[in-house]
């Protein structure tokens, strides 16, 4: 048997209720699953460590989510049991309503917890449709509620107005898609947690999503600030990976890019954790 207190767990989140324009998204992360295990590839990160013998990764299946705003307090009941167990997440969406209650059980165990933030989207309406827990609103709940120190959005290229002025009440740092560089991982500290919205990428490189934004970043983008997490004074801690919407998807190519950055990140948590 594992030591959970060293491992690191993946935990899939079948919950796309609160997506506003598409569902799919609950179908992910058996997706992401079948890619991450696919025998098109090995197992090795690009560190040179091979996930398939290092003994420390496991994954713990999806949790029970009920129907409704229950569904809220579900996740993060049972996010919070697996962090008590000593686990290291990557929880997989799910749209990216789920964050709201992972980061709220991620900060309960990390003090002063920074949220690196990669999206097209800021996901900092008040409300969308009429609904505060939207999967374009979970970011306004967890900095008005204050569950994270600081909050770090890159890749974004979809402000609008009142965005612009909730990024301001919260103080967020936005650094809009022509900013991208790695610089800000070099500058973190403390505990870090990564939310990976995949519509960060461009439409060309994850056709799989269902807010397609023209103008993201490659692929290459997100391994690079994926490889520099948990540098300097800085812990890496826990991530997601969200907004896979498989029946949009053109011959998987996109539960593949979901897989490559799951690799990576299980990889950066093992290092984090040693
Ligand atoms: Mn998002
Ligand atoms: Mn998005």
């Amino acid at each position: 048997m594992h030591d959970s207190s060293t491992s690191v767990a993946i935990v899939g989140i079948p919950f796309d209720e609160n997506s506003s324009f598409l569902k799919g998204c609950a179908q992910a992360p058996q997706q992401i699953r079948e890619a991450f295990q696919s025998t098109a590839t090995n197992m090795c990160a690009e560190s040179g460590r091979d996930l398939a013998t290092i003994g420390h990764l496991c994954d713990v299946g999806d949790l029970t989510i009920p129907d409704g705003i229950s569904a809220f307090t579900a996740i993060e009941q049972q996010v919070t049991a697996l962090l008590d167990q000593g686990y290291r997440l990557v929880a997989l969406g799910g749209d990216h309503a789920v964050t709201y209650p992972v980061v709220r059980a991620t900060a309960k165990k990390h003090s002063s917890l920074t949220v690196l933030h990669l999206d097209a989207h800021s996901d900092l309406y008040d409300e969308f449709d009429g609904n505060k827990f939207s999967h374009a609103c979970p970011f306004s709940r967890i900095m008005e509620e204050g569950v994270v120190t600081r909050l770090i959005q890159m890749g974004i290229r979809t402000m609008t107005p009142h965005q612009r002025e909730q990024a301001a009440r919260f103080d967020v740092e936005v650094h809009p898609v022509d900013r991208w560089s790695t610089d800000i991982c070099r500058s973190l500290e403390g505990p870090v947690y990564l939310s990976l919205d995949l519509d960060v990428l461009d439409p060309a490189y994850a056709p799989g999503l269902s807010h397609h934004e023209p103008g993201g970043v490659s692929t290459r983008n997100v391994l690079d600030i994926i490889q520099h997490l948990g540098m300097g004074k800085s812990t890496f801690v826990g991530a997601d990976i969200v907004e896979y919407n498989p029946t949009r998807d053109l011959n998987g190519v996109t539960a593949t890019v979901a897989a490559k950055c799951l690799k990576e990140i299980v990889d950066r948590l093992l290092a984090a954790a040693s």
